[in-house]
């Protein structure tokens, strides 16, 4: 468990010992930030038969109820999982079915959506009555790294806990980071790549076939599969433009860009950025077809933007 999950975990553990759980709660924090583990010691502390008590109460990972769960094999638990990306109405259907039976072994029941974010909209009004009518001893809780995106009207019935783990020099501390290209601006949206050494490789392979196309423009059509696979592509374009602006500055940065074999400046870094953030900000609303699109664009857009300060350079 994530150390900075301490907070979260003494709050659920006094309102279980207080018998004041709400019935529907909504953990909201960006990947990498723990939300999953929280939910799963969460239903697992509910569930449990023998409850090791203190400040964090425990799971005692030892009843039938503790094992069934573990197996995820426990009748009185359901995960609701998107399919195809999407959590359409029949998904959300299934939790107050769910919730109208009642409890096999235990006395309550509990349901995971872990990516609340992916529900539709006709999804997230289906889920409006379950969570408007709680049947007794039932317990939602929902998943999302950006609740922001959630209906306000889910959002609203439903009591929010937001995850913020630390950042900076503290965050770096709390994963034992001591890597030259990280720890000194080190922040949250890059906790996935810093507490998974596969997609630190990942990444690290992306921001060399991206400072390359910057750089000497090639690879336009590599960059453009590169950003449209990976679930992190567009963070990790703005995270290489960043950094790649901090090395031209000649502030600390894992990217020091050779001032002298580019005509790469901070003018047409800023830019670029710019057309990624923007990007960014409509990929949120947009389907996976149509973001396919979008990435196109964006990396052709990124390429006329280098070619213009080519062209403008040259007497
Ligand atoms: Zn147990």
């Amino acid at each position: 468990m994530k150390s900075w999950l301490a907070k979260e975990q003494t709050l659920f553990s006094q309102h279980i010992t207080a018998g004041n759980l709400p019935h529907a709660i909504l953990i909201s924090g960006v990947k990498g930030s723990g939300k999953e583990d929280l939910a799963n010691w969460l239903i697992q502390v509910i569930q449990c038969k023998n409850v090791i008590q203190g400040a964090i109460l425990q799971p005692c990972r030892q009843c039938k109820h503790c094992n069934l769960l573990l197996k995820k094999n426990y009748p009185d638990h359901s995960t609701i999982i998107p399919e195809k990306n999407l959590l359409g109405v029949d998904s959300v259907r299934k939790v107050s079915t769910f919730f109208e039976k009642t409890a096999q072994i235990g006395h309550i029941k509990t349901v995971l959506i872990p990516e609340a974010d992916k529900m539709t909209v006709a999804a997230a009004n289906a889920l409006l009555k379950t969570l408007e009518e709680p049947t007794n001893n039932s317990i939602i809780v929902l998943l999302s790294d950006e609740h922001d995106t959630l209906l306000p009207t889910i959002i609203s019935r439903c009591r929010l806990f937001e995850i913020r783990p630390p950042s900076g020099e503290l965050l770096a501390q709390h994963i034992n980071v001591n890597n030259k290209n990280h720890s000194a601006f080190i922040n949250l949206s890059h906790l996935p790549e810093l507490s998974s050494d596969e997609l630190a490789n990942e990444y690290l392979l992306f921001e060399q076939t991206f400072l390359n196309f910057l750089t000497h423009k090639e690879g336009v059509t590599a960059v453009i599969k590169m950003v449209a696979n990976s679930p992190h592509g567009l963070r990790w374009l703005e995270k290489v433009v960043t950094n790649a602006m901090r090395g031209l500055c000649g502030w600390e940065s894992s990217i020091q860009v050779e001032n002298k074999s580019t005509l790469l400046n901070n003018n047409i870094l800023w830019h670029i950025y710019n057309q990624i953030v923007a990007t960014i900000s409509q990929s949120k609303e947009l389907s996976q077809a149509n973001n396919q699109f979008m990435i196109e664009k964006l990396i052709i857009d990124i390429d006329n933007s280098l070619s213009n300060v080519n062209i403008g350079s040259k007497h």
